[in-house]
């Protein structure tokens, strides 16, 4: 099969690349600066869509590229760049079906966990509804301008992912270091609710959305146990053999990172992947000790 990437060179799209080519499919990548990509396997690129021809033969598309979201203060330019990134983007890819002779089956396109927005301690499965904020008008927005891709006969799945945890980026490859020095401890009270995957299951089930054809609407990309900061922070240590000693206060944070340390450090939600489990999905890392000891290379504590 033929499948189209946007985002490939990103950290979920490097290793979904590797993975695509690996199992004997053909990767099109679209990217803005291919001299800078070095991606590991051989593909086709494509720095514009309108490069691919009408009477090309593309089997499903992979919409993930986006302005990055957790590396700098969530300025009003910032929100602006993360929002039209993936309009933009989104709106192309929809353009390009719309040209294609054949058209693709399926269409898997981002969206995040913020769609939630911050919520307590209740359960979130697909059903779930939203507080409002930024993340939930980002991912909403992003979600709608997918989902308008369905007038042209195709499937569309919107994976709302969660953090996800791999050793070659993300955000654990910022929380490894405190950490290594005994310096990293839950974010605020601790108690909020951390929904992550491991890189490696959100690849899986990003190839399971394509698969699948049951799967439409919006899919939770997480692992069945969600943990609170706390829990995730003592799992950590004990991975690296450190203690979680020190709690990183709220206020620090909110002043480093603003909005976005409210939306997505100090705040959380707790959800849950009931679409990818009724579907038969199987996690290799469903619980987060499992996950970090593939990461970090530690035992799982007894
Ligand atoms: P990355 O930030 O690593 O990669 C995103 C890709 O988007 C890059 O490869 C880049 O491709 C492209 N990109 C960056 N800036 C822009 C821009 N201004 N305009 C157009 N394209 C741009 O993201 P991840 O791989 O971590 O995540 C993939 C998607 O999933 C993202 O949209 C992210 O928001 C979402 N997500 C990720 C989570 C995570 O924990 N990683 C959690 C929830 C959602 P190039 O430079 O080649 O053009």
């Amino acid at each position: 099969r033929r499948i189209l990437i946007t985002g490939a060179t990103g950290f979920i799209g490097r290793r979904l690349t590797s993975a695509l080519t690996e199992a004997g499919h053909e990767v099109v990548a679209l990217m803005r600066d291919p001299a800078t990509a070095n991606l590991p396997a051989p593909i086709m690129i494509v720095t514009a869509l309108d490069q691919i021809s009408g009477d090309t033969r593309i089997d499903a598309v992979i919409n993930l590229a986006g302005e990055p979201i957790s590396d700098g203060l969530w300025t009003l330019a910032k929100r602006r760049r993360i929002l039209r990134s993936r309009l933009r983007t989104t709106r192309e890819v929809r353009r390009l079906i719309a040209r294609l002779q054949r058209r693709p089956e399926v269409l898997v396109s981002g969206s995040a966990i913020g769609w939630y927005g911050l919520h307590a301690d209740a359960p979130l499965d697909e059903t779930g509804s939203y507080i409002p904020c930024f993340s939930h008008r980002l991912c909403h927005a992003w979600e709608q301008a997918a989902l308008r891709t369905e007038t042209l006969g195709v499937r569309v799945v919107t994976v709302r992912i969660g953090l996800v945890l791999g050793s070659a980026g993300g955000m654990l490859s910022r929380l490894l270091t405190p950490f290594e020095f005994g310096l990293g401890g839950p974010m605020g009270s601790g108690r909020q609710w951390m929904s992550w995957i491991s890189l490696d299951d959100c690849v899986r089930l990003i190839l399971h959305a394509v698969a699948d054809r049951r799967l439409n609407g919006p899919m939770n990309a997480t692992a069945p146990c969600p943990v609170t900061s706390a829990e995730f922070s003592r799992a950590l240590g004990s991975a690296l053999r450190r203690p979680a000693l020190l709690a990183a206060p709220a206020a620090p944070l909110r002043f480093a990172f603003g909005a976005f340390a409210d939306e997505l450090l100090l705040g959380g939600q707790r959800v849950l992947p009931a679409k990818a489990l009724a579907t038969g999905f199987r996690f290799r890392h469903p619980d987060v000790e499992t996950a970090f000891h593939e990461i970090v290379g530690a035992p799982p504590a007894p």
